[in-house]
């Protein structure tokens, strides 16, 4: 079987051939790979050509494919049964686990997060901290930032409406836009725009919604102090800030991206490396937060497989392998292979920036960085989809758009950063000839 062939019987039967868009290569062209295995830092299509992998699931894949602790540990859950919809004791070793690693991250004493309600994926964990926030505090809208997402829920598929402050519009056919209007959409790393909103409906909203760092448009750093500023102007009007770790969390360092700039985070979301691949995502605050959910409180959140043991054994497995080395690798493998990007489309006489923030990094194609949604979009996005097609042929399966974020892992060998390095000259030059 070809790609090709793949992607033709894909299509007849799931719309677009994908069960996720961006799989669908509609911004780079081409048929989709269609992969059929994993291993270490490679993946293998249905055509048996290798790649070295730097999508990585899209971020779970810390490890790398098919790690051996984690695989051991699905193996011997699976053989005790698939899903009990009753509580194991497994999910409270999990909770226990990531409530240890966010220990460090303290406000005034008081760790940011005391309790966990697992969920099995990321939408589902900010949908869930959006409803808490409003139970909490008893008001309806909340603010995002252009450019940030945090999964496909109705209120979180929205668009800037014309106007700094306005309420936003709906960013999807099917989204009502009564929903979409408790929205605010407020340009990411801009404090004014968002006193500006508090001074509009300042006792209307009932949180802030922030990706830690922002990695959905391309990878774009908070500014130094946003984050801080978003924690105290919420908190001086009465609202909370949810962090949104779901991509960042596990990966930026042991505690995330909190790990590297802990703020006064009311609720934090998080998936895919808390699953280590497997469906699961999860949501924690303070106990008197927490304890506003079902069936404490009058928050209601529910899910069949929530916890689902398997999934819970491979997050544990992967969180317990993910030791020190393992971050040291991850941070090592991203700045060899972003230098190389760097230095080969200097070579190529491209105009770029390599946007950073931790381990994560995207190429920007402008000579200036852009620090929000209007600006990374001014970029010459065009010069990627060669780019992305040069690496592919010699190997290299990248983020199939220029605004996703680049994924390394800890399994990323010097035989596999080198197959990266020795591709990059040539799509640097295909990008240079877009
Ligand atoms: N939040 C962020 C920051 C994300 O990057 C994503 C997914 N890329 C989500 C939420 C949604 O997660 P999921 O795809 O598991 O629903």
């Amino acid at each position: 079987m070809s790609n090709q062939t793949a992607f033709e019987a894909a299509s007849t039967v799931i719309p677009g051939g994908v069960n996720s868009p961006v799989r669908a290569f509609r911004s780079v062209g081409g048929a989709p790979r269609f992969l059929v295995s994993g291993h270490g830092p490679y993946v293998v299509d249905v055509e048996g050509r290798e790649y070295v992998d730097l999508v990585c699931s899209w971020g779970p894949l810390l490890l790398g494919h098919a790690h051996p602790a984690v695989l051991d540990a699905v193996h011997a859950a699976v053989d005790r049964g698939l899903s009990f919809g009753a509580s194991t004791p497994t999910e409270t070793e999990l909770a226990e686990a990531v409530i240890a690693r966010l220990a460090p991250v303290a406000v005034e004493g008081r760790p940011v997060v005391e309790q966990m309600r697992l969920v099995s994926t990321g939408t589902e964990a900010t949908m869930t901290a959006i409803r808490l926030a409003r139970g909490v505090t008893g008001r309806s809208l909340v603010i995002k930032f252009a450019g940030h997402y945090h999964g496909h829920s109705d209120g979180l598929l929205a668009d800037a409406g014309s106007g700094l402050a306005t309420l936003a519009l709906p960013a999807s056919a099917g989204v009502p836009a009564e929903i979409a209007a408790q929205t605010l959409v407020l340009p990411y790393n801009d404090p004014d725009a968002v006193t500006a909103a508090f001074a509009e409906y300042g006792d209307r909203i009932a949180a802030i919604i922030v990706e830690a760092a922002a990695a959905n448009m391309g990878v774009v750093a908070p500014r130094e102090g946003f984050n801080a500023f978003l924690a105290s102007v919420a908190h001086a009007n009465g609202a909370l800030l949810i962090v949104d770790e779901v991509l960042t969390g596990f990966r930026e360092s042991a505690a995330g991206w909190l790990g590297l700039e802990p703020v006064a985070a009311d609720i934090v979301t998080f998936g895919k490396v808390i699953g280590g691949g497997m469906p699961l995502a999860a949501l924690g605050a303070r106990r008197e937060i927490m304890e506003q959910l079902a069936p404490l409180g009058p928050v209601y959140q529910a899910g069949t497989l929530s916890g689902n043991p398997v999934a819970v054994a491979a997050g544990l497995a992967t969180l317990r392998t993910a030791d020190a080395a393992v971050y040291e690798r991850v941070d090592l493998v991203a700045d060899t292979i972003s230098n190389a990007v760097d230095e080969a489309l200097n070579a190529a006489g491209v105009e770029h920036v390599i946007s950073r923030a931790g381990n994560l990094f995207s190429i920007q194609f402008q000579s200036t960085r852009a620090t929000d949604y209007a600006g990374v979009q001014r970029q010459e996005a065009f010069r990627y989809g060669p780019f992305f097609h040069a690496m592919l042929e010699a190997g290299v399966s990248l983020p199939p758009s220029a605004y996703e974020a680049w994924f390394v892992s800890a399994a990323h060998d010097d035989a596999a950063v080198s197959r990266v390095l020795a591709a990059l000259p040539a799509a640097a030059r295909a990008a240079a000839a877009a």
